[in-house]
């Protein structure tokens, strides 16, 4: 039985992930649950998985969360402090870090320093400090166990192939609901075209971040840090289908990909059970579905977060920090309709140029890049206001 705490259990990945439990009662139990505001759901989720402790990040939530539960013996906490705690319990065997952005940071480094396991959705851990994180994690002989539907095929395809070099990996891309539109019409998007993804349904912030490639962007420099890669050993191939959910070419040439319908509850699962694997009844692949995958490459110089994001690789440092802060900002006024969609990446562009940049950041050091971009965006966001 593995005990697993599910940080941001109220998001998608949260959800589903629930779901892969709830299927499989004699192999997990849920000891922790997580959510920032949702108090309702995580009510719900509570009744039905019977946690040991409930955290609910907003603190003036707490009063409503403790009343709702107050006969089911289960902690309810407060806070972002009882939220870096509470990954430390002893009797958690696995932890799923699924929350949104910047926040996962500091409970995946306790979670590390605690010897955890980790199952890692929320990939802006590693964009903002993927050097810390790894080395963490191999001070402390912990896995990461990636939950990102590409790393998770990548993850996949290595399986037996440890001693084996790998010459690239190519990372699939849906391209999201702007591919092949010219810079004129993607000039007027407005969230509700960008939120319409056509492959997965997400939360907002990612399904924006899809939209503008960011997404892919931050999963290139995931991918580097969890496989450990050079810039150049990572590809990224526009793949509308969604079908592939990436591949490793190895020293021969020869390429291994992982395949399925778009669903995050087999990555999640993976990442549950590994090395094995549960047998599901969940939807299968049928190839005549799908009489053509198609494949293209990605026009950087529209979509110029994928770009940024390499930028960001190959310098190192802070700089990916530096954007992923920029970009959560600049995320937000595009969604509250302040700026328009391609002044997303202009804002992570300018932020790039900017913002200090620090080669061998320390964990202080990220803390206070985070903040500057974040307050250097929130100004520049101020110049870029659309007139309504
Ligand atoms: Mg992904």
């Amino acid at each position: 039985m593995k005990n697993i705490a599910i940080l941001g259990s109220t998001g998608s990945i949260g959800k589903q992930a629930l779901e892969v439990i709830e299927n499989n009662p004699d192999r997990y139990s849920v000891e922790v649950l997580t959510a920032f505001n949702n108090v309702d759901l995580l009510i719900q989720q509570a009744k039905k998985f019977h946690p040991n402790v409930v955290v609910i990040a907003n603190e003036e939530k707490y009063k409503e969360v403790s009343e709702a539960l107050a006969g089911d013996d289960i902690k309810v906490y407060a806070g972002a402090a009882a939220l870096n705690q509470v990954v430390e319990m002893g009797t958690i065997d696995l932890v799923l870090t699924a929350m949104v952005g910047y926040s996962g940071l500091i409970p995946t480094i306790n979670a590390l320093k605690a010897g955890k396991k980790i199952a890692l959705a929320n990939k802006e851990t590693l964009v903002v400090a993927g050097d810390l994180i790894t080395r963490l994690a191999i001070e402390n002989k912990v896995d990461i166990l990636p939950v990102d539907s590409e790393h998770s095929a990548i993850f996949q395809c290595l399986a037996g192939e440890y001693m084996n070099p790998v010459e690239k990996v190519i990372i699939t891309c849906s391209g999201g609901p702007f591919q092949g539109l010219s810079q004129e019409r993607i000039a007027t998007v407005v969230p509700r075209d960008a939120l319409k993804h056509p492959c997965w349904a997400m939360g907002a912030k990612i399904t924006i971040d899809s939209a503008t490639l960011m997404n892919k962007g931050f999963e290139v420099i995931e991918a580097k840090w969890l496989f450990g890669l050079k810039p150049e050993q990572i590809e990224v191939v526009i793949h509308p289908q969604s079908i592939i959910h990436s591949m490793v070419q190895f020293c021969d040439g020869s390429i291994k990909a992982q395949l399925g319908l778009p669903d995050m509850r087999l990555p999640i699962q993976y990442a549950f059970s590994f090395p094995e694997r549960i047998c599901n009844d969940y939807p299968r692949l049928n190839f005549t579905d799908f009489p053509s995958l198609t494949f293209s490459a990605p026009d950087t110089k529209i979509f110029r977060n994928l770009a940024l994001a390499y930028e960001a690789l190959q310098k190192g440092g802070n700089l990916a920090c530096i954007l992923n802060a920029s970009n959560e900002i600049a995320v937000e006024a595009f969604l509250k309709k302040r700026i328009s969609f391609q002044n997303i990446w202009n804002v992570n562009e300018q932020l790039m140029r900017q913002a200090s940049f620090i080669q061998e950041p320390t964990l202080d050091d990220y803390i206070a890049s985070d903040g500057e971009a974040r307050s250097y965006a929130r100004e520049l966001v101020e110049t870029l206001l659309l007139k309504h």
